[in-house]
């Protein structure tokens, strides 16, 4: 079932969605297990996963010198997608992300889910790859998540990139695409970057995902800008939660999102690794239930690396 329909028949309750990454190449099916099983008690109507493009790394040869090579470290997000589907018997959603991959890859990977009867994705344009400042798109690849949208909705209209393929069946992918409450960290000024996703909702986009937030007014008043910007599709609030004192400076410096005085306030007095995953897990557990309590289309948590604490948090507000 597509995201958009999820929301539609949950008739006004929050659907749940949990996101998680493909395991490091040399992991099985397993190490997804032994993140979702525990989550399935929840009942989350999704399951988001991340796509990652190649990085480049130096490996040594025999002779001492070294050799650049591209490696995907984290490869099988359409695999995993339908392996999800399969055992859990759960809708997936793959992330499709621009940077790395040409038209053509992603028209193949389209055509692959399509296969699999996966109808969900998650439009993105990818970051640049590490130690690498700018955003560089791949040769015969988009610029931007909007000329990824504009593909899949070309799809969803029988349109291949091979002009020569008439009569084609129609994909019927629901496309969702990220919006960020504390405005995208490349983008001059919020107003043109609220401008931007609008134009992505208009070229096809269904709903909208955010980047990670820590304060919920940020969200409420993206919501009312997006609204009063005649941006209208189910806005999905993504939450992470927070774990040590080194994410502190790691999150803000990666998401380019602020954290609130208070929040950095307990970090830092916590005492123990137990103390800090404490207060992580508090201030998740008052963000969600802040967002439940005022009415949002769905919650969506950046499981990533800290299952656990997401689990604990669903326990206390079920
Ligand atoms: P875009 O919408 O293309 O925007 C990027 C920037 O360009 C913005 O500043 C925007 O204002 C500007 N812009 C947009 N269109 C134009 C235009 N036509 N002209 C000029 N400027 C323009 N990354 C991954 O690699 N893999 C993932 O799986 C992944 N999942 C994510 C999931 C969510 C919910 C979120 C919020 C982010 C995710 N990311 C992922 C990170 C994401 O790829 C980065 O945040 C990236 O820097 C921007 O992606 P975007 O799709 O928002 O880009």
């Amino acid at each position: 079932m597509k995201v958009t329909e999820h929301i539609a028949k949950a008739n006004g309750k929050p659907i749940i969605s949990f996101e998680i990454l493909p395991p490091t190449k040399g992991k099985s099916i397993q190490s997804i297990h032994k993140i979702l099983d525990p989550l399935m008690e929840f009942d989350p109507a999704f399951i988001n996963v991340t796509y990652h493009r190649s990085e480049q790394v130096f490996k040594k040869r025999n002779d001492g010198s070294f050799d650049k090579v591209d490696i995907r470290k984290r490869p099988g997000t359409v695999g995993i997608c339908a392996a999800i589907m399969n055992h859990y018997k759960v809708d997936a959603v793959p992330h499709l992300i621009c940077g790395g991959f040409s038209k053509d890859e992603t028209e193949n990977a389209l055509i692959d889910l399509n296969f699999l009867g996966i109808n969900n994705v998650l439009a993105l344009r990818g970051d640049p790859p590490h130690g690498e400042k700018y955003f560089r798109p791949h040769a015969s690849g988009h610029n931007y998540a909007i000329d990824l949208v504009k593909q899949v909705a070309a799809l969803n209209n029988g349109s291949y990139l091979e002009d020569d393929i008439t009569n084609a069946d129609a994909t019927n992918f629901c496309i969702g695409v990220a919006g960020y409450p504390e405005k995208h960290f490349e983008s001059a000024n919020p107003m043109l970057d609220l401008m931007h996703l609008k134009q992505k909702v208009d070229a096809g986009a269904e709903y909208i995902t955010t980047q990670m937030f820590f304060n919920n007014d940020k969200y409420f008043e993206f919501v009312e800008q997006c609204r009063a910007n005649d941006i209208n599709v189910p806005i999905i609030p993504g939450l992470k939660p927070l774990s040590s004192k080194r994410q502190l400076s790691m999150i803000p410096s990666v998401f380019h999102v602020d954290l609130p005085e208070e929040l950095v306030q307990n970090m830092q007095n916590a005492t123990s690794r137990d103390e800090e995953k404490k207060v992580g897990e508090d201030w998740l557990y008052k963000q969600a239930k802040g967002l439940l309590d005022k009415g949002i289309p769905g919650l969506h948590f950046y499981t990533l690396g800290k299952p656990d604490l997401v689990y604990n948090v669903m326990k206390k507000l079920s």
